[in-house]
């Protein structure tokens, strides 16, 4: 079965750990994004700026910019995007500060350190470097280890 943010989800929950996180907004939520590219930071050639616009919304999907990033927990909705153009990071209303959506907010916020540094990379290649800073976190941060290749199921190898 491939892994999927839905799944680790799930699989947190069977821990009990899952029900319990109460929505953060505001100042909370702009502490932990600076904590997250703080981390992306040390682990790129990036240099952390200061947290983006956030917006949560019904749909990421509807509003995020497809060509960099949308993320996709099942078939229509999606979780969490960045949109080059307007730089902001959007996350579904459903977001809750638990590990696997941290791990989607630091992948977002990889492709907002990519677009604001003007890496010249492409599609396949910021994906690739998104996925990995996720890998290296929830690896760091949750009782997985998910290996290098975990990365190659959600990128395909290659630019076009
Ligand atoms: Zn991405």
């Amino acid at each position: 079965m491939k892994w999927s943010p839905t799944c680790l989800c799930a699989a947190v929950l069977l821990l009990a750990a899952c029900a319990t996180q109460p929505k953060i907004r505001g100042a909370e939520l702009d502490a932990l994004a600076e904590q997250l590219i703080q981390y992306a930071a040390d682990r790129t050639d990036y240099e952390p700026l200061p947290p983006p616009r956030i917006v949560f919304v019904e749909d990421v999907g509807d509003v995020a910019d497809r060509e960099i990033s949308a993320h996709y927990d099942g078939p229509t909705i999606a979780a969490a995007g960045y949109s080059t153009r307007d730089g902001t990071i959007y996350l579904a209303n459903s977001w809750r500060p638990y590990n696997d959506q941290r791990a989607e907010l630091l992948h977002e916020l990889v492709h907002y350190l990519q677009h604001l540094q003007g890496a010249p990379l492409c599609r396949e290649s910021l994906e690739r470097e998104a996925y990995e800073v996720q890998r290296q976190w929830i690896n760091d941060n949750t009782g997985y280890d998910f290996p290098d290749e975990w990365v190659e199921q959600f990128v395909p190898e290659g630019c076009d």
